[in-house]
């Protein structure tokens, strides 16, 4: 039997499950039989201590755990939450009661907000539990620790626990809430951690039970089979073998350089990308850094963090983005409209433009950073749809000191035009997660329409084509920065269509370059012809293995590209 979910990666793992215990229940709502002010003491003691222990954590965590685990703190130690428990208090209600119906209102109120903000909502949950588990004096729920590796099964894991996994221990991790760009999966995804989010019938895995979880395949296998267990652990030695191969520049066959980038939301996560081979950074996503700041970040402030990544990477390529803010990611310093259809509003360079101030002082903090480290920096902008938007961005960022600046190709328009807005910037890099999106008119965090989200999609791939094509007629690079970048075998399509360097997460560029090895441009370009051919998506990379399958002379096509 086989389970679904969302995969966050490509890893596979096998394990024995271990289910973490399920949440505090919802405490009763009668009177206290306590005083008020003692009841307030409680609460007041209980708020303190979990908001210690959060920002504890944060110390001990590192990497981008930390950041999560000081914006959980700051929200336990939240004076406003805080007055909000007191009255509840002073109403009569027990510590236990007005912790719970002061976080679940919070709580309600994000999720309403939907996107990024909506995922946080878990968050609110997870500190309200610790607050009543102090209360009772259990321990705060967390994961179990049975002395031996196991899959971790759990409803939702809090950033909390994921920061501090064991991962000795945790094989991998399988939740039946989240969303691809939940915290548990913005964590997942930098830990390299095998994960599979959004398994609706998680809850029907038990203690003990042996599963493969796949997470390039997205499904979790229970009692699998002899034979499949014996696929898993030779897929798992494949990897390791491949995780061990020395980490060679990007390149074909015939020797076409390929250079293989790191995505990024942190410096925190440069030095493992450079342990995994990375030769620069082809996408770092500067929002992250801000998403809980309530002021727009000194130039100072974000000079220090631009220092810090542009060190990691000497005499390397490095290609920061300004602020994406805006759909999913709203900055509150930067988007100050409710939209109805904010995925078609003001995002990334629109929104820049509206806050011109921001852009300038980022513009300028990159370029103070650039001078003072010696990484070769390129700067780019999210969500360009014009040829005049990108003469914009080019030009200011020259002015404000920037050496090379470029944009994002995340729109159809920008990829039909790619030639006349190439004509006035240094490069393109195309991000496929939102021109898939865009292309298909699929909101990409929309689970019922997850199929349509796919960039082997013949659409997708002839826009890709056009930006290829712009690319080799300007003498302009094009990279891929969208997750269609960690696809082995899109990834060789991609460079078939005219991509000349492709960027993704840290865990997946061991797998890209050995795919990559395994084909000669030509073969790339046949590939690319083949699945512009066909009228899906699972054509299109069915037409591709087959391709790949009789070049080989193997029958073996559906071994290929099961991270797919
Ligand atoms: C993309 O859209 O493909 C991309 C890389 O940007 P983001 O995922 O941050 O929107
Ligand atoms: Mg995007």
């Amino acid at each position: 039997m086989q389970l679904t979910g969302t995969g966050v990666g490509g890893g596979i793992a096998i394990g024995p499950v271990v289910r973490m215990e399920d949440p505090l229940p919802e405490p009763v709502d009668h009177p206290s039989e306590r005083t008020p002010d003692i009841e307030a003491g409680r609460a007041a003691d209980a708020l303190s201590a979990t908001a210690a222990d959060l920002a504890e954590r944060g110390r001990t965590a590192g990497g981008a755990a930390k950041e999560v685990l000081e914006a959980q703190a700051l929200m336990a130690a939240d004076p406003t939450l805080a007055t909000e428990v007191a009255n509840r208090v002073q109403g009569g209600a027990t510590a236990e009661r007005a912790v719970f119906d002061a976080f679940a209102g919070y709580r309600d109120t994000l999720a309403a907000m939907g996107g990024y903000l909506a995922e946080r909502a878990a968050d609110l949950d997870d500190i309200s539990q610790r607050v009543r588990a102090h209360l009772a004096g259990v321990p705060a729920p967390g994961v179990p620790a049975p002395g031996h590796p196991f899959v971790l099964v759990a409803r939702d894991l809090s950033p909390a626990d994921t920061a501090t996994l064991d991962l000795d221990q945790v094989r991998a991790l399988v939740t039946a809430e989240g969303g691809p760009t939940s915290h548990t999966a913005i964590l997942a995804r930098e830990k390299s951690i095998v994960a599979i989010v959004g398994v609706r019938d998680a809850s029907t895995l038990a203690d003990g039970e042996v599963v493969i979880v796949d997470a390039g395949a997205d499904t979790v296998t229970v009692a699998p089979t002899p034979a499949q267990l014996a696929d898993a652990e030779r897929r798992i030695a494949d990897r390791a073998t491949l995780a061990a191969a020395p980490l060679e520049p990007g390149r074909l066959a015939d020797g076409t350089p390929v250079p293989l980038l790191a995505n990024l939301g942190s410096a925190d996560g440069a030095a493992e990308a450079v342990r995994l081979g990375a030769e620069g950074v082809g996408l770092f996503r500067t929002e992250f850094l801000f998403l809980d700041a309530d002021r727009a970040p000194t130039v100072e402030e974000q000079r220090v963090e631009y220092v810090r990544l542009l060190e990691a990477f000497p005499g390397r390529k490095v290609v920061v983005r300004v602020l994406d803010a805006g759909a999913d990611k709203p900055l509150s310093f930067v988007n100050d409209d409710v939209e109805p259809n904010p995925a078609l509003g003001l995002r990334g360079i629109r929104a820049l433009r509206a806050a011109e101030p921001v852009l300038r002082d980022q513009l300028t903090a990159l370029a103070q950073a650039d001078a003072a480290t010696d990484a070769e920096l390129q700067v780019m902008a999210p969500m360009v749809a014009t040829v005049e938007e990108a003469r914009y961005f080019t030009e200011l960022a020259k002015e404000l000191g920037v050496a090379v600046a470029g944009v994002m190709v995340e729109t159809p328009s920008a990829a039909l035009i790619a030639d006349r807005v190439l004509a006035v910037t240094d490069f393109a890099s195309i991000g496929t997660n939102d021109l898939a999106q865009y292309t298909m008119a699929a909101d990409r965090l929309l689970g019922s329409v997850a199929a349509l989200q796919d960039p082997w999609h013949p659409a997708v791939l002839r826009l890709i084509g056009e930006v290829g094509a712009a690319g080799a007629k300007t003498g302009r690079p094009v990279g891929v920065c969208g997750e269609a970048a960690a696809d082995p075998l899109l990834a060789v399509v991609l460079v078939g269509l005219g991509v000349t360097s492709l960027s993704m997460s840290p865990s997946a560029i061991a797998e890209v370059r050995s795919s990559l090895l395994g084909f000669a441009r030509a073969d790339a370009e046949r590939f690319a012809r083949a699945a512009l051919a066909t009228d899906g998506a699972s054509e299109a990379r069915g037409a591709v293995r087959e391709a790949v399958a009789a070049m080989r002379g193997d029958s073996d096509a559906g071994s290929l590209n099961r991270g797919g």
